[in-house]
């Protein structure tokens, strides 16, 4: 059937732009996120035939019958204004173009370069800046200093390009694919107060009889005489809440001071893990001290396969240690498929302008990989630390996020952390904004 058949794209001969990145671009658009086939060809005698013509010539666009796409030629040019288009801001346009094309901006140079992080890449970007724990700084990025890093500016153009497609191309069409909101879950700690050792253990029993707080020394004795559940180890009844397609990601690191906080792993909690493996989705949580040691991340690695009994192939970077191309090269070569760090640890939004999972494309070997990165929109933590929202307005600012999400047909990716999910460190009514998400 003709709505099914291939999107012929024809592109403009030209010095600019590199052949892999529009493959890389073209594919990650109409193939992984349309799930459409494409032909891509330069001839101009089959121009007839073009569902798209992308190109930088008016004169080519006249009496098109393809929708067309200006191309633009610097993709290194610096951005310090958008346009308008359909009411969005865009860049990568030209005045121009706004009278002769259907798409007056380049939709395609300008998705590789939200997507691609290549802005986050020190060796092609001179002076970057990055906070005490070696995080690229948000502040310098384009999304945060035009102001659109509370947006999937990315999807939400996609979202008009679909309309222009469908509107002017007949017999073909694009369709987003569905996509679930999705749960994620990190542990990081999973005992509040067992297995601290003996020293920390006294300590914070006198603490807590000293400063006469009844209630913490109460809780702490229950769990030492196995009264009462560590309030940490709640995986399992996080998990049977979860949707099937939920991921939880496990430390398995030692201890530290930016690491666990417990000395001894238990049997209990071995089997917690083998269990939740066959609820939803597991995958290993890097420590902090592995994210600079490759020798650790693969210890850590196999002690979750050990774990499980198969092949480890997600994860999520503790701290979201997550540097361009770096820890994307370190993961590829451990085996890992599947990363869910995308995002920034100090303020919610869409670190690379898109709500869809795409594939990292290594900037510095100029090709595509198979390396999926998951971007993570929203973390509990941000919301209670760094926007000081009370559980009330965090339902609010989580639901508004769906919606926007919805919007575009595209998937809200939520991180909570399990022991934000106990009743300990002034929690205990974040479990509402939880349920509120499920
Ligand atoms: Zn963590």
């Amino acid at each position: 059937m003709e709505s099914y058949g291939k999107i012929n794209i024809f592109i403009s001969q030209s010095e600019t732009g590199s052949q892999a990145m529009l493959e890389y671009v073209f594919t990650q658009i109409f193939c992984e996120w349309y799930g459409r086939e494409i032909n891509v060809f330069s001839d101009t005698s089959l121009i007839s035939t073009a569902h798209i013509v992308y190109c930088d010539s008016p004169s080519l666009c006249n009496s098109c019958s393809a929708l067309t796409v200006y191309r633009h030629h610097n993709i290194d040019e610096e951005i310090s204004q958008l346009g308008k288009w359909n009411e969005l801001p865009v860049f990568f346009e030209s005045k121009e173009a706004y009278n002769s094309f259907d798409i007056p901006f380049d939709i395609f140079q300008a998705v590789f370069l939200l997507i691609s992080r290549r802005e986050e890449y020190p060796s092609l970007n001179r002076n970057l800046s990055f906070d005490k724990h070696g995080r690229y700084d948000y502040k310098q990025s384009l999304a945060y200093r035009l102001d659109f890093l509370d947006r999937p500016l990315v999807d939400e153009w996609l979202t008009e390009f679909e309309k222009a497609f469908n509107s002017k191309i007949q017999g073909i069409s694009l369709v987003p694919k569905n996509n679930q909101h999705l749960i994620t879950i990190d542990v990081d700690n999973i005992y509040a107060i067992k297995n601290k050792g003996i020293v920390k253990t006294l300590l914070s029993l006198a603490i807590a009889k000293i400063k006469g707080r009844e209630s913490d020394l109460k809780l702490r004795l229950a769990v030492l005489f196995r009264k009462k559940e560590d309030p940490f180890f709640n995986i399992c009844e996080i998990a049977v809440k979860l949707p099937r397609e939920s991921v939880m990601f496990f430390h398995c690191g030692g201890y530290g001071k930016n690491d666990k906080k417990t000395l001894f792993p238990s049997l209990k909690y071995w089997k917690a893990k083998q269990r939740i493996d066959k609820m939803i989705n597991v995958g290993l949580h890097p420590s902090y001290r592995s994210a600079h040691s490759l020798a650790l991340l693969k210890f850590e690695k196999w002690i979750l396969e050990k774990c499980l009994g198969r092949k480890v192939t997600s994860t999520r970077m503790h701290y979201l240690l997550f540097n361009f191309p770096k820890t994307a090269h370190t993961l590829m070569n451990i085996g890992i498929t599947d990363d869910y760090s995308l995002a920034y640890s100090d303020i919610p939004g869409y670190r690379a302008s898109t709500a869809r999972s795409f594939k990292f494309f290594d900037c510095e070997k100029n090709c595509a990989t198979n390396l999926t990165l998951h971007p993570l929109i929203v973390m509990d933590k941000t919301l209670r630390s760094n926007l000081n929202m009370s559980p009330d307005q965090a339902v609010i600012y989580l639901k508004k996020l769906k919606e926007q999400c919805e919007k575009s047909n595209v998937p809200l990716t939520m991180l909570f952390h399990n022991q934000n999910l106990s009743e300990i460190d002034g929690w205990g009514e974040w479990n509402k904004v939880f349920d509120s998400v499920l």
